[in-house]
């Protein structure tokens, strides 16, 4: 595992910031950390980054403690904090050669050539950081997380306050870079558009971790199948299929069938191929992310 937590806590004052969280990510996973703002996603990466102590718990990334190896975490481990500080009047190329100096990189120069070019820089690295476009300094900032060649990214909201167009720039960076990663977001698109699980967090609970096309499951949201047969065909026995929970008739041969997993559409396609019916639209109703979303971390106070 690249990153493990066990019962990780963080209390500030009287407020619990991260209650007892356990998590673990393999390598290579690329891993959505999704939550409402003050939920915890931050205070979370700070302790797994060895930039604040947890009250309470353990951690380990690529099999070094966070509390006792920060420093040798930080050699495996990019981070690319909240607001991405940068020194906006340092030139592109000075600071990334300093950062490289401060992860221990031999070869700066050379370092710093590949990272340029890695993260589409070259036009832009004789400029100041100052002078940038929010969507550049992301990417320096990117630039500056991978400059010592890190096992484990840690990436906090790394398109916010980004246009559309960075927004897609950077999650093919992110996809491209193919490092195990954990990257927080209060965006559901931008989850399903980079990896390939998600977990939730809100005010400091883990409330959800799954694989994205599992995640319907957990609250119980109900699938969907649209489908219009070419002819009539027999209610009763669409209404036997395993998988089949309920057809709603909507006339014309057209049907609206609730399904209990999303391999309902299979085996829709199966009783028309037996029956050889044809088939004039199938479709399934994809179940919202952000409908999941709402109802794992819709609170009564909140409404
Ligand atoms: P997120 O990143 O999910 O938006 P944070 O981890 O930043 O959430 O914050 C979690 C909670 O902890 C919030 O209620 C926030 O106000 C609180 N918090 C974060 N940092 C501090 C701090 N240094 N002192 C006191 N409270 C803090």
């Amino acid at each position: 595992m690249s990153i493990i937590t066990k019962n990780l806590c963080k209390r500030y004052g009287e407020q619990i910031a991260v209650n007892n969280l356990n998590i673990s990510i393999k390598e290579g996973e690329i891993v959505g950390f999704l939550g409402p703002n003050g939920a915890g996603k931050s205070t979370t990466m700070k302790m797994l980054t060895g930039y604040i102590p947890p009250s309470k718990g353990e951690g380990n990334v690529c099999g070094l403690d966070i509390v006792d190896d920060s420093l040798a975490i930080r050699k495996r481990l990019g981070y690319l904090p909240e607001h991405n500080p940068l020194y906006l009047d340092m030139y592109v190329r000075e600071f990334l050669e300093f950062a490289g100096k401060m992860g221990g990189v031999n070869k700066p120069q050379k370092r710093v050539a590949e990272v340029i070019d890695l993260t589409g820089l070259d036009q832009e690295k004789h400029k100041k950081i100052g002078q940038l476009s929010k969507g550049y300094r992301q990417r320096v900032g990117l630039a500056q997380a991978i400059i010592h060649d890190p096992d484990v990214l840690i990436l906090d909201e790394p398109t916010g306050g980004l246009d559309p167009n960075q927004v897609i720039e950077i999650r093919e960076l992110i996809k491209k870079l193919g490092k195990t990663t954990l990257l927080s977001t209060h965006i559901m698109q931008e989850v399903e558009a980079v990896c390939t699980r998600v977990m939730i967090i809100d005010k400091g609970n883990l409330v959800a971790d799954s694989p994205i096309e599992d995640l319907a499951n957990i609250t119980g949201e109900k699938h969907h199948v649209n489908v219009t047969f070419g002819s009539a065909i027999s209610v009763k026995e669409l209404n036997q299929l395993n998988e089949v929970i309920q057809v709603m008739d909507k006339g014309n041969h057209r049907y609206k069938i609730e399904v209990s997993s999303a391999e309902g559409r299979k085996s829709i396609s199966h009783f028309a191929l037996k029956n050889n019916l044809e088939v004039m639209e199938l479709s399934s109703e994809n179940v919202s992310l952000e409908q999941v979303f709402q109802n794992l971390t819709k609170h009564v106070d909140r409404l």
